[in-house]
């Protein structure tokens, strides 16, 4: 049976599959029309129509049409169809055989938008491509006066990466609107889907450019400055695109011109998957402190100096390296994390002791204020480590940017759906930051995460079962079903 089928059947209000798969053969207790019913989450759903004829046979006479609210947690996506369209994306890809590369800009994401592009048409949706190329679908809402519902990702990868990050957004996003299509609802509020671009930064090194726009990060100072590993500037980029990048500085969406921006995202880390959950609501997006300590001493022969006559910022880089992960423990927060992911000596001979060492210093946490104690404990500890090491010690601001709290009311609605729907979850932070993450500067923003096997992710083993993927589009389905209430 196709999910769109407009039958009557409504035997006792439940209907099953024949083919029910391991994911779908969670029993679940619903109450519907007030009465305790059982439904299978069969990749099935009652049509708008058999909705409404169940409630005219179970209370003897025709209601009204039932509300949006009262949807949620009854429709379903199509677990079939969400497969499919993942895997017809995985072919835009310039290395077959050794993981997904399709950067923004490129012949592979032309193809992969030009197919998604058809898809969004197909279902009646609007699509329009913006300066800086976030793509955009578009269905209208009963009200031209609210504001709509943002639902989305990005489908550029990083070089040998998988088919999954954000991917799976985006194809969640769609099969919302596929959902609320083939059951003949629409929503009060617009709803739009959104492809935002370049997320991962692999062109020009600078991530979630196309979200950056939309928040009014992103200037034209910008676009001809950064360049990629070719030298060809991002504003020349995107004029071979066959974008227009002029328009950039005006992407600034103003407040109150989105109801709420939605991202189901896989977790790229281990949580879920440890924990034999299948959805993650995220209640914060961790900001990042990243920084360069450079040591200065002195150089000079290794045979020939004498152990207490040498002033060795390799010795003191050792001492702060080590000294790291308990900084972090005593001075931020339960979340926050230290890494020193990058290391560079000068002039890196075995047989000379340095003159210069440098090193990345990366503190993530959702909270700002934990960051910034680790890095002054870095900064006090380092130059404590320089005064006893008589070496001298300075820290350079690379990147900044701050932890963000997503909306409450929105998690809340996902926390609720998921609830509804029994699917096993748990409230945590995201340690990546994500398109989602820019949008909290514009409007309220809601994250949901599905499983990464074995945590990994930015490689070609990246996996997410299906299974785990549809639930997470059933919460989108059922948020945005919410929100639109709300
Ligand atoms: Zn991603």
């Amino acid at each position: 049976m196709n999910i769109g089928s407009q039958g009557p059947v409504c035997e006792n209000e439940v209907r099953e599959t024949q083919t029910e798969h391991v994911a779908q053969k969670r029993l679940r207790n619903r109450l519907c029309m007030g009465k305790k019913v059982k439904l299978f989450a069969d990749g099935l759903a009652y049509s708008a129509k058999g909705f409404l004829n169940c409630r005219k046979n179970t209370k003897g006479r025709r209601f009204e049409k039932p509300g949006l609210t009262e949807r949620a947690g009854v429709m379903e996506t199509s677990l079939e169809r969400i497969r499919q369209q993942i895997e017809q994306l995985a072919q835009f890809n310039e290395t077959p055989g050794n993981g997904c590369t399709r950067f923004s800009y490129s012949e592979e994401d032309r193809k992969a938008r030009q197919y998604l592009k058809g898809c969004m048409e197909e279902l009646g949706l609007t699509v329009s491509t913006d300066a800086i190329g976030n793509m955009k679908g578009r269905l209208e809402g009963n009200n031209p006066d609210l504001a709509p519902i943002m639902c989305g990702s990005h489908i550029d990868t990083v070089r040998h990466g998988g088919n999954y990050d954000g991917i799976a957004g985006v194809v969640g996003a769609i099969e919302t609107a596929r959902v609320l299509k083939e059951h003949g609802i629409t929503l009060e509020h617009p709803y739009e889907v959104m492809i935002f671009a370049e997320e991962e930064g692999s062109n020009f090194n600078a991530p979630t450019t196309g979200s950056k726009a939309l928040a009014g990060h992103l200037s034209m100072a910008d676009l001809k400055r950064l360049k990629n590993d070719q030298g060809v500037t991002y504003y020349d980029v995107l004029k071979n695109a066959g974008y227009n990048p002029e328009g950039v500085e005006d992407l600034k969406v103003q407040p109150g011109d989105i109801r709420a921006m939605l991202e189901m995202h896989i977790e790229q880390s281990v949580l879920l998957e440890r924990k034999n959950l299948s959805v993650g609501v995220v209640r914060g997006i961790a900001g990042i402190r990243a920084y360069v300590m450079e040591i200065e001493g002195m150089s000079n022969h290794a045979g020939a100096t004498p152990m207490d006559l040498r002033n060795d910022p390799m010795v003191a880089a050792g001492r702060i390296i080590t000294a790291l992960p308990e900084l972090v423990r005593n001075h931020g927060g339960p979340a926050t994390v230290g890494t020193v992911g990058r290391i560079e000596c000068v002039p890196n001979q075995f047989n000379v002791i340095p003159q210069k060492v440098r090193f990345t210093l990366d503190i993530r946490d959702v909270d700002n204020d934990a960051m910034d104690r680790v890095l002054e404990a870095v900064r006090t500890y380092g130059q404590e480590v320089a005064n006893q090491d008589n070496v001298s010690v300075t820290l350079e601001k690379m990147i900044e940017s701050r932890g963000n709290m997503i909306s409450k009311e929105i998690a809340d609605v996902f926390e609720d759906v998921v609830r509804e729907r029994n699917i096993p979850y748990t409230n945590m932070n995201s340690g990546a930051v994500h398109d989602a993450a820019i949008m909290t500067e514009v409007t309220e923003v809601g994250m949901v995460f599905v499983p990464s096997i074995n945590g990994r992710s930015h490689v070609p083993e990246e996996y997410t079962p299906y299974e785990n993927i549809k639930e997470g589009c059933d919460v989108l389905l059922d948020a945005v079903l919410r929100i639109d209430q709300m």
